[in-house]
């Protein structure tokens, strides 16, 4: 079978560098950087740190806030993330972990370091990932999924390449994650000198985000850090080569072709309900923490 190559559209480096709350120093991958349309149905990723913390007895982070429309994907490379909602939900996320939260009809949580991490202080460096639902699903209930990392499975695909695969499927190995539209989340890395062709589904949006590192893509280079470049959702064969050690993770989605509403937190298909959404805030229908 001929397996028709994805083409590279365009690289960016990343957007605007900011900091969530008190806890996350983030470089937006985007959308701030203009990248939107090329990447539905995933609508924004930050990438906090790598970013050192002092020791601390008090956790940083972001208080209480809602998300309507949309799922959170928080995935933690170092330090950890204490995470609570309105639903009742809790947990640590800790590194290797993913939390793929379903906000849907309506959530308030918070997103603190976790407690021992605060304790300690290190390096934090975490990704969060927001990922749009269709207008279907966006006032259903909310759901919780709490990956650990010994639940994602790890596919070696070629000499020093190595796939975590969190949602979707590659190489034969499936990702945990329950996507309510067809969505391929992976975690590579790659060593220095290594290379790997891999076969991706047709008809995806690709987003081939470079934490750190240097290597090329479909042959072209790529390098430093928190850069994204985008492929067309033709063709399935992507070409990977690592010059130095990197950290890759690869953002594959069929677009959900739906207006898009955004304000804030809340991600919806009409501004009447955007207005919905925040009066249903302010009115505490989107529950509170206890
Ligand atoms: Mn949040």
């Amino acid at each position: 079978m001929i397996v028709e190559k994805k083409t590279l559209l365009s690289q960016h480096a990343f957007g605007s560098q900011h900091w969530v709350g008190d806890g996350f120093p983030v470089r937006n991958l985007f959308p701030s950087n203009g990248v939107a349309d090329e990447i539905n149905p995933f609508l924004m990723l930050d990438y906090a740190g790598p970013a050192h913390f002092p020791p601390s007895d008090q956790p940083r982070g972001v208080e209480e806030h809602p998300h309507r429309g949309f799922e959170t994907v928080t995935i933690a490379y170092q330090g950890s993330v204490d995470h609570r909602d309105s639903a009742g939900n809790a947990g640590t996320i800790h590194p290797g972990d993913v939390q793929w939260m379903t906000a849907a009809s309506g959530v308030v949580h918070e997103e603190k370091h976790g407690r021992e991490f605060t304790a300690t202080g290190g390096t934090f460096e975490m990704v969060q990932l927001w990922v749009n639902l269709p207008a279907v699903v966006k006032m259903t209930p909310p759901r919780y999924q709490s990956i650990t990392s010994a639940e994602i499975p790890s596919v070696d695909l070629a000499h020093g390449v190595v796939a975590r695969v969190i949602a979707g499927e590659l190489s034969g190995a499936h990702g945990p994650a329950k996507t309510f539209t067809p969505i391929t989340l992976v975690d590579l890395r790659l060593a220095a000198g290594s290379r790997a062709t891999l076969e991706l589904p047709a008809g995806q949006n690709l987003g081939v985000v470079l934490l750190r590192g240097e290597v090329s893509v479909q042959g072209q280079p790529m390098s430093g850090e928190a850069q994204i470049a985008l492929l067309s959702p033709s063709g399935q064969a992507l070409e990977l080569g690592a010059e130095t050690d990197s950290l890759v993770l690869l953002l594959g989605g069929e677009p959900i072709n739906e207006p898009v509403a955004s304000y804030g937190p809340f991600v919806m298909n009409t501004q009447d309900e955007i207005r919905q959404a925040v009066a249903d805030y302010r009115a505490g229908r989107m529950g509170s923490l206890s």
